[in-house]
């Protein structure tokens, strides 16, 4: 089993070719921070709005090589941590306005793979949301009630015996079907870099943003120069909180995947899953399955974890004890795969938020900012680029009046904010535990 290397598989699967770094002082109209999929987003919505916009995009390393390159692949119509905790702070209406919102950006991600030839591997099998446990039974059940109050479609309950026809697994007690896709996330982030790119947007690459001076044309400096623009996007999601007026309002929480050798047919005739579908528990802690183009499988998931002072290291990646609860885990699903060798063990870090739902807004009216995905990000950015494009723009739009913006009695000031350590690291111990206890309570 411990024949892994701490890297990310999904980075194994195409090269890099850095562009050139930032050396100097540029002027432009839009100066973008950060190019994972909510900077890159960005980028692309407004290009097509306003062609002529000077648009520049800063990234620390490459595009992809934060969360976006290293997601699990799911894109699923989820907004924040999930629809329950979404309907309790913004009342269904609201949360199905969004939830529809991102699922239509799952159907545009695939139009713009296929408009633009960007290989991001996306299938349409969508995933099984499946329980294990009685708990998580009642808990599919629950949030098909749920969605029915939503006046969102209901897709039945499956049976154990339906659930395992899909997907032979043992473990499973019952299913529910969901919309979504599947995608190599590192792919569709370069992908994406490379259509703003040939739209004419410049992105440097291998240029951290030092700070960001506001005022009239706010500043972006970086070891190698500044960038003057009428407007700037932060995009940088774990790390909001170097810049001051996020602090403490978002924390790194890691999470982890393993990827095996490429299974032989003799392996994968063992279990009936045809369809490929994605296999999420329906937990808090959730574990979720899949396979690769190259037929590996990825198992992910397990309890999240806060190091102390928000530590965001690589080095965390080489941490033994979340491999072997993720192999337990996956030996649980799949006793029948005893043999199959995982090769790759990573890990990144998902951007939680006090409430559990994403947060845009603009600064002194020339700062915009986007983040607060709580781990389910791949759709919903998407959407989040349109939202920045209206923001940036100034547009009053269906985009602008979504959830996802801070407004009235959710403004920045106003969010909560996560208590420093050593409050926080004991606080979020405490608070897996529970994960964990209400999680396995039947
Ligand atoms: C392990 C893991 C699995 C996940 N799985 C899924 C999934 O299956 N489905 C799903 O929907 N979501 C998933 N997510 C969440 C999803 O990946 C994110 O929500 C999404 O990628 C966020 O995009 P982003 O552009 O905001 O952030 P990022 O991709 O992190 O981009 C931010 C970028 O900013 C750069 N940056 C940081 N600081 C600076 C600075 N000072 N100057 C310049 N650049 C800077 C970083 O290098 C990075 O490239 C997962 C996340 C993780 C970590």
């Amino acid at each position: 089993m411990e024949d892994y290397r701490h890297v990310v598989y999904w980075h194994d699967t195409e090269e890099v070719t850095l562009a050139p770094p930032l050396r100097g002082n540029v002027d432009c109209d839009v100066c973008i921070v950060g190019g994972g999929y909510t900077g890159l987003w960005a980028a692309h919505f407004l290009k097509q709005a306003e062609p002529a916009l000077d648009i520049r995009v800063v990234e620390a390393r490459h595009s992809g090589y934060g969360a976006s390159g290293r997601a699990d692949g799911f894109a699923t119509p989820t907004v924040g941590k999930d629809i329950q905790a979404l309907v309790n702070t913004f009342g269904a209406e609201r949360a199905l306005e969004a939830s529809k919102a991102v699922g239509k950006s799952i159907l545009e991600i695939g139009r713009f793979t296929r408009k633009h030839r960007v290989d991001a591997e996306y299938e349409t099998n969508g995933y099984l949301m499946v329980a294990t446990d009685r708990a998580q039974v009642r808990r599919l059940h629950e949030d098909r009630e749920l969605a029915g109050l939503m006046g969102a479609s209901q897709p039945p309950v499956l049976s154990a015996e339906e659930t395992r026809e899909i997907v032979g697994s043992p473990a499973l007690l019952g299913g529910t079907r969901v919309g979504g896709a599947l995608v190599n996330p590192f792919r569709l982030a370069r992908g994406i870099a490379r259509v703003v790119r040939e739209a004419g947007v410049t992105v440097y690459d291998e240029s951290p943003c030092l700070r960001v001076e506001p005022g009239v044309r706010p500043r972006v400096v970086t070891a190698g120069g500044r960038i003057t623009a009428d407007k700037v996007v932060l995009a940088t999601n774990v790390h909001m909180d170097a810049f001051p007026p996020f602090r403490r309002k978002v924390i790194p929480v890691w999470t982890y995947a393993m990827v095996s050798e490429p299974l032989t047919e003799e392996q994968l005739g063992r279990v009936p899953w045809e369809g490929r579908e994605g296999l999420v528990e329906a937990k808090s802690l959730l574990t979720c399955a899949r396979f690769t183009r190259d037929n590996r499988i990825m198992f992910a998931g397990g309890p999240v974890r806060y190091y102390f002072g928000g530590d965001r290291r690589q080095r965390n990646m080489n941490r033994a004890a979340p491999y072997r609860e993720i192999h337990r885990e996956f030996l649980r699903f799949f006793p029948m795969w005893q043999d199959v060798v995982f090769r790759y063990a990573y890990g990144g870090t998902a951007d939680v938020v006090r409430d559990y739902a994403p947060h845009f807004g603009t600064l002194g009216g020339n700062i915009s900012y986007g983040y607060g995905y709580c781990g389910n990000g791949i759709a919903a950015s998407h959407t989040g680029g349109k939202v920045l494009r209206d923001l940036v723009l100034g547009k009053d739009s269906e985009w602008s009046r979504l959830l996802f913006v801070d407004r009235g009695d959710r403004s920045l000031r106003s969010t909560p904010s996560f208590p420093p350590d050593p409050l926080l690291y004991v606080g979020s111990r405490a608070a897996t535990r529970l994960m964990d206890w209400k999680d396995a309570r039947a």
